[in-house]
């Protein structure tokens, strides 16, 4: 079954009106996994906004259906109520928000969307050797096969990088496992949501001057070249420079 479909989307900067998608085509089916590739610049971040609908980017011609229905024609809440979610390359940093928050109020409001009531988490106390207790209660809940865990043992509840463990219930045996763990993957989001298409782009790679020219001139804004693997280990071998529009 299709699950995405692109067809010739462009998109421009709203503010500038300067184009950075030039037609893009890409078709998903249910259980496929695609990597997008490309240069720095070349608008792999844009597309992914585009597609669950970053306002500062206006669509300008092509279609998008997600599950045959029409994306491009709903709010991005919307987008995220059907099943699409997406990481953030540079993830937002709200104070007093943790990702354990974040993640809680989205799989709420998920099952709101679903007419189930918003789950509570749990307070688990966890004993250190001896009876002594940590500082906070540890805050957990479930979703499907994974635990969410918020630990107590970072200082910096707000940074967008808190320590939150997601689990499997094999490892849960053993909670405690859990102090000699820190381990918080940004794909695993989308799992916790039961999002059917996650969007997981690159984690910011801390451009260095000449790449940040780099991105200044590329803008491609199309898919020139599919493959399979072995296209990608190319890439890795060889770089860009041997791909080209034909
Ligand atoms: P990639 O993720 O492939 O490195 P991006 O999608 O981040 O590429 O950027 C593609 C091009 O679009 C770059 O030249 C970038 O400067 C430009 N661009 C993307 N978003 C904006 C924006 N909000 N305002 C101005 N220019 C933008
Ligand atoms: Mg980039
Ligand atoms: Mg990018």
């Amino acid at each position: 079954r299709v699950l995405l479909e692109v067809k010739d989307l462009k998109a421009v900067v709203k503010e500038s009106g300067q184009e950075i998608l030039r037609g893009v085509n890409l078709t998903i089916h249910e259980g496929e996994v695609h990597a997008i590739m490309g240069k720095n610049g070349s608008g792999k971040s844009t597309f992914s906004k585009v597609l669950v609908g970053h306002q500062d980017y206006d669509v300008t011609g092509g279609s998008v259906l997600f599950k045959d229905q029409n994306l491009l024609e709903m709010e991005p809440e919307e987008r995220s109520h059907v099943g699409l979610f997406m990481s953030f390359q540079t993830p937002v940093e709200i104070p007093g928000v943790s990702n354990f928050d974040f993640l809680l109020m989205a799989f709420n409001a998920r099952r709101k969307n679903h007419g189930l009531p918003p789950v509570e988490p749990l307070e688990i106390e966890i004993l250190q050797q001896g009876s002594k207790s940590l500082a906070q209660p540890m805050r957990i809940f479930q979703s499907g096969q994974l635990l969410i865990v918020k630990s107590s043992f970072s200082s910096s509840s707000s940074s967008p990088l808190h320590p939150l463990f997601l689990l499997s219930f094999p490892i849960l045996s053993s909670l405690s496992l859990l102090t000699g763990m820190s381990v918080y993957r940004v794909s695993d989001a989308g799992h916790v949501l039961e999002a059917d298409l996650a969007i997981l782009d690159e984690i910011d790679s801390g451009l260095d001057v000449d790449a940040l020219q780099d991105v200044a001139k590329a803008e491609d804004g199309m898919i020139v070249k599919t493959g399979d693997v072995s296209l990608a280990e190319q890439l890795e071998r060889e770089g860009y420079r041997g791909i080209s529009m034909s």
